[in-house]
């Protein structure tokens, strides 16, 4: 029997192939599976993933929570120590500034959007994930971003920004202008772990956030 994982993985082999950016079109496991592809099918597909060297240190998997049909969706770098104890992303500090920003400039609340992160274990000492790691998980990713299909994509920082556009391009020269991830808009920012440590850039997120605001007409 064909299970969601096999499905999964038989597109991503459909998908190197082809070298298409859209992980799961009408030839991927829905045609497979002749139902629609969900983030639970993602989620059974990471599943107990040992792909990078990450899977060590984890206490859990934070696969990303949310809507499943939200217009927007955030991308950060990798858990913390607070969401690899809980699994669950952007709960410390810096997702408490997050949740602030969704609630009180965009009048939105964690419900209404998706949140999740370029790696989903956490990278021990909270550093950057480097890019073989990036790179194992980026299909879990995408194939969230394909199952949910947001309106606007909003990338937390250089990490998760040069991961979904492919560029090496300092986060401060990307952010404040639409990009596109195949059809979708999506908008550069800076990490709120950043504005923690640098609150004098608050404004510019802040901007930021009020273009994606108008752009989803909110
Ligand atoms: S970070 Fe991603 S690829 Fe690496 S072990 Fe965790 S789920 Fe797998």
């Amino acid at each position: 029997m064909t299970t969601p994982k096999d499905s999964a993985e038989k597109a991503l082999e459909v998908e190197r192939f082809f070298g298409t950016e859209i992980l799961f079109g009408a030839a991927g496991p829905e045609a497979a599976q002749k139902r629609p592809m969900t983030l639970e099918d993602v989620r059974a597909w990471v599943d107990d993933c040992k792909k990078c060297r990450l899977h060590e240190g984890r206490t859990n998997i934070v696969f990303g929570e949310g809507s499943p049909s939200a217009r927007l969706v955030f991308v950060g770098e990798g858990p913390g120590a607070d969401e690899d104890r809980e699994g669950r992303p952007f709960i410390g500090r810096a997702g408490k500034m997050l949740t602030r920003i969704i609630e009180n400039v965009l009048n939105l609340t964690r419900e209404d959007v998706y949140i999740a992160n370029i790696v989903k274990c956490r990278p021990p000492g909270n550093r950057n994930p480097q890019a073989d790691e990036c790179a194992m998980c980026m299909p879990y990713l995408t194939a969230q971003l394909e199952v949910i299909r947001p309106e606007v994509i909003v990338t937390l920082g250089s990490v998760a920004t040069h991961n979904l556009l492919n560029t090496k391009t300092p986060i401060g020269r990307l952010r404040g202008t639409f990009h596109q991830w195949g059809n979708t808009r999506l908008m550069p920012t800076y990490h709120t772990a950043y504005l923690l440590r640098n609150p004098a850039e608050k404004r510019k997120v802040y901007d930021d956030m009020l273009m994606v605001k108008d752009a989803l007409g909110l």
